[in-house]
């Protein structure tokens, strides 16, 4: 069954967006919008990276996409063979002589620029290194363009009601649910393509933990939480047992997260440090190639419970248990077994409970008494694992991964048993996007709002496909008018 052909809201993006479904090609040459997506949201072959000199490079940060004038991207930190990590900005082109041709080798704000991103290969325009993007995508370029909704755009979103507001309002409440999941299912269904393009290259359970990986690093280290999940297989040979311990020093200390001073006021923390290191330095010299820089983490605004270092703890335990996989199985089983698929489980909880129970790390000596190596000794233990997580978690890794798994193995009962358990899932945490949504397409209407966490990523899908490609004003966006046509009849999903 061809997903994009039974959902109403996938066709609306073609329709809209101009977007291609997925499977369809793409003839012209890209617009430069989809290859600055492409490159914030890394959707390359990134184990595999080359120069066009054929040198290997690795992308340890993107950056950050600069909406001013200037480079596209600044502050990546970007490794070339085996040298030092380097930071500097990225600037995006369809072709190698467009350096030139846009005067960016005469433009001071260009002088930080360490790599040259393009299209395709061409007349040697530059004389920095350069990265070709056709042949390192690691999906079609016709599939990304559907994932990011043709050519992607980004604008300033206003505070007021928008234009789909009335429409909305208009909606039965059934026909607004239908809408939001069918938009939700769109986002899984991308959020699965991704990983499924990442298992291609590194298997399914490579691609479960960088996408693990990448959700405990939150929004300030999803990429240094990547990087170091993509080193796994090269920190913990296929095979091979690595004690907690020892995998906990490895990856700290390549994360360039351990500290360089005991607080000396601090028994406890100064202790697991001294112990820490006593590991890392036997390993040191091994893995120094590997090491990521220090100032590619940002602590900035981070609360303690989210410091990397906690969250590699919590990783160590689960990929030090060789059952972690097969306990997601079971607990998968569990949440979709019976007939009330996913409201509870078969143990009578609901499966944000179930599923905080299955990954949740029983006891941990320091990272359940402490937030930091700096950290004083807390008055009682704390979860390494928060409830608030597991909603984040479920919706952007574990389903997705489990769909993925399903599709491609042409499961359709265990894919179906996936979209109910997702559209049945409770609410996870509200945040400034989703309340600014709300103002716009519900006029702030709460008590319109389905408490479910697909109703969450519906909205958010919503906001990429139509508010990031408009403005203030909601000028040229067709979604008011989209939502107009479903009235009287909403075809079913
Ligand atoms: S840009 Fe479109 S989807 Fe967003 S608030 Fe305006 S009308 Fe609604």
């Amino acid at each position: 069954m061809n997903f994009s052909s039974t959902n109403l809201y996938a066709r609306w993006r073609q329709t809209a967006l101009g977007v291609p479904l997925v499977g369809e090609t793409v003839g012209a040459p890209p617009p430069e919008r989809l290859l600055q997506h492409v490159w914030q949201h890394q959707r390359l072959v990134r184990d595999r990276l080359h120069l066009v000199d054929g040198s290997p490079v690795q992308v340890l940060h993107p950056g950050f996409w600069n909406h001013e004038a200037g480079p596209d991207f600044r502050g990546a930190v970007v490794q070339f063979g085996n040298s030092p990590a380097r930071t500097g900005d990225i600037e995006i082109d369809l072709a190698p002589a467009q350096w030139h041709a846009h005067g960016h080798d005469r433009n001071p704000s260009y002088r930080g620029v360490l790599l040259h991103v393009v299209w395709e290969p061409g007349r040697a325009g530059d004389p920095l290194p350069t990265l070709v993007l056709a042949n390192q995508l690691d999906a079609s370029l016709a599939d990304l363009a559907g994932w990011f909704g043709g050519e992607g755009a980004s604008a300033v979103a206003p505070s007021l009601a928008g234009q789909c507001c009335a429409p909305l309002r208009e909606l039965a409440p059934e026909r607004l649910v239908d809408l939001l999941n069918q938009a939700a299912l769109v986002r899984l269904a991308g959020k699965a393509a991704q990983m499924t393009a990442r298992a291609r290259t590194g298997g399914w359970e490579q691609a479960l933990w960088e996408g693990m990986f990448r959700a405990l690093g939150y929004k300030q280290n999803v990429w240094p939480m990547l990087r170091l999940a993509e080193l796994l297989p090269q920190l913990v040979p296929a095979g091979g047992v690595v004690a907690p311990a020892l995998l906990q020093a490895r990856l700290l200390g390549v994360g360039g997260l351990l500290p360089l001073e005991l607080t000396r006021r601090k028994l406890e923390p100064d202790a697991e440090l001294r112990r820490i290191w006593d590991q890392w330095w036997r390993e040191r010299a091994q893995f120094a190639a590997l090491a990521l820089p220090r100032d590619v983490w940002r602590f900035h605004g981070l609360r303690p419970a989210n410091h990397p270092q906690r969250r590699l703890a919590l990783a160590t335990h689960w990929i030090g248990d060789r059952n972690f996989v097969a306990r997601l199985e079971r607990w998968f089983a569990a949440a979709t077994e019976g007939t009330g698929i996913g409201a509870t489980s078969r143990t009578g909880t609901d499966p944000a409970t179930s599923l905080l129970a299955a990954l949740q790390v029983v006891h941990d000596d320091f990272w359940s008494w402490h937030w930091t190596f700096q950290s004083a000794r807390m008055t009682k233990p704390q979860p390494l694992l928060g409830a608030a997580r597991v909603t984040d978690l479920a919706m952007n890794v574990l389903l997705p991964w489990v769909w993925g798994r399903a599709v491609a193995d042409a499961d359709d009962a265990r894919r179906d048993a996936v979209e109910r358990l997702f559209l049945r899932w409770p609410a996870g945490e509200d945040n400034s996007v989703l309340r600014l949504a709300r103002q716009r397409l519900l006029a702030g209407g709460a008590r319109r709002f389905p408490r479910t966490a697909a109703a969450q990523q519906g909205l958010l899908q919503i906001v990429r496909d139509f508010c990031e490609h408009s403005n203030a004003l909601c000028t040229g966006c067709r979604f008011p008018e989209l939502v107009r046509q479903i009235e009287p009849e909403m075809p079913a999903a």
